[in-house]
């Protein structure tokens, strides 16, 4: 269903674009099953940055007016706020590492409900059937996310936690924030006290009578977690002081040289970026790795960004064997490089990896400069409280952007 190139992020990109405006205002939130056309199915390409936010939005906007198109433009919003919400709340992320790593070595982990869950086997037709889409095509659509989690706590009993990571180690569009956040939302931790509670009805007329599960929860009753530290405020993007022989490092969070480029025009002045190279590791997002479909779709579109990214000499970037601070190292010595500029990574996986890395190089006298896209230094700050305030500034945003 997904290719992991750019190109067909484009190709998806144009296909949806006619029908972002009113049409998907209005059949959004159905899910007719795994050929749906009512959503983008761009998730996959947003979360890896082989394409922008920012490109999405203007060429969504390049069609319809804003009105009519204001709740697409929302839902890629969410993505940001999400972003810049745990940006400013890691201990969330810290917590949610930590419980899973904890439920990973219980014994009732490995027997009961869980294992029943993720094979497939709840009994609830619904669930198994949803657990066989995530599995065979890693995607779900966000209502069916809505359900899936809502029958996982209140009706299944299960940690949320373990929900999210069997989410995280499946999804293509597999996401720390996103996905995190959108769980604990659920669970009526992320809203104090408010949860969603997934109904039969509510299923049946969205899925347009495909399912109509019984013996679903009929209350849910918020989960209670010890308070959170006050909020951290977002660091300053990282002013740059470049040597002269620069190197850029792609990731799995962004895999878009081209438009990084354009933003950090100082990078191609007088030809210092003399090497690319790429690395990823989706194993890291979980104590039991990525599923086979997300390894495959990871590698091959850091493939796809290592072709179309070519360094002061038209080589395109070379692709690390690993993500291992020694291999970026020697690569980084082979090239003779004095500066290695890395996309920011937000609060996941990756941050902790892009850290060790900052001190390995460090210790062998290599700079490591963080560039942040526009994008998010200019949204992250808002999301400060909840997606309502947030998305009164998106106007303004967008006005900033020049969309
Ligand atoms: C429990 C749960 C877990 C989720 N986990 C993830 C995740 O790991 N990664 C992820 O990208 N999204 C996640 N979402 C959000 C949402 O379900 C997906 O982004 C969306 O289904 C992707 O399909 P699409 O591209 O067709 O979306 P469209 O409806 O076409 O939306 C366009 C884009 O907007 C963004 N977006 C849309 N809805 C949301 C949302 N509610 N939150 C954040 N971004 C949104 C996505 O980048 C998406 O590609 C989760 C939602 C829930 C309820």
């Amino acid at each position: 269903m997904f290719t992991p190139t750019r190109a067909a992020g484009l190709e998806t990109l144009g296909l949806f674009v006619p029908h972002a405006g009113l049409d998907y205002a209005r059949d959004r939130n159905h899910d007719t099953g795994p050929s749906r056309e009512n959503v983008s199915g761009l998730s996959p390409y947003l979360r890896h940055r082989l394409l922008t936010e920012r490109e999405v939005v203007s060429a969504v906007l390049e069609r319809h007016r804003f009105g009519a198109c204001e709740k697409f433009v929302q839902e890629v919003f969410w993505r940001t706020y999400w972003k810049g919400w745990l940006e400013q709340n890691p201990e969330v992320w810290r917590r949610y590492r930590r419980d899973v790593a904890e439920f990973g070595l219980a014994s009732d982990t490995r027997s009961g409900g869980y294992r029943e869950a993720i094979a497939g086997h709840t009994g609830i037709d619904a669930m198994d059937a949803w657990v066989r889409e995530l599995v065979d095509t890693g995607y779900l659509h966000n209502h069916t996310r809505m359900w899936f989690a809502s029958i996982w706590i209140f009706t299944l009993g299960l940690p949320w936690q373990l929900g999210a990571d069997f989410f995280y180690r499946h999804l293509l569009d597999g996401d720390a924030a996103s996905n995190t956040l959108s769980w604990r939302w659920v669970a009526g931790l992320q809203t104090a006290g408010k949860t969603y509670l997934a109904t039969a009805s509510n299923i049946s007329r969205y899925t347009e009578g495909r399912f109509s599960p019984s013996g679903l929860a009929t209350s849910a009753r918020a989960i209670i977690e010890e308070p959170l530290p006050t909020r951290s405020p977002i660091a300053l993007a990282e002013c740059t002081s470049l040597g002269a022989r620069v190197g850029l490092l792609l990731h799995e969070e962004d895999l878009d040289a081209a438009s990084l480029r354009a933003e950090f025009s100082w990078l191609d002045s007088n030809s210092r970026l003399v090497a690319i190279a790429g690395s990823a590791d989706p194993g890291e997002r979980s104590p039991s790795g990525a599923s086979d479909a997300v390894r495959r779709f990871t590698v091959s579109a850091l493939d796809d960004a290592a072709k179309r990214a070519l360094d002061a000499f038209g080589r395109p970037a070379r692709v690390l064997p690993d993500a291992l601070p020694s291999t970026v190292l020697k690569w980084a010595e082979s090239e003779r490089l004095d500066t290695v500029v890395v996309p920011n990574a937000p609060v996941g996986p990756v941050q902790q990896r892009m850290l060790t890395l900052g001190a390995a190089l460090a210790s062998e006298g290599i700079t490591v400069t963080i560039v942040r896209r526009r994008w998010d230094t200019l949204a992250w700050p808002y999301a400060a409280r909840g997606f309502f305030p947030f998305s009164e500034r998106i106007p303004e945003l967008l006005h900033q952007h020049g969309l």
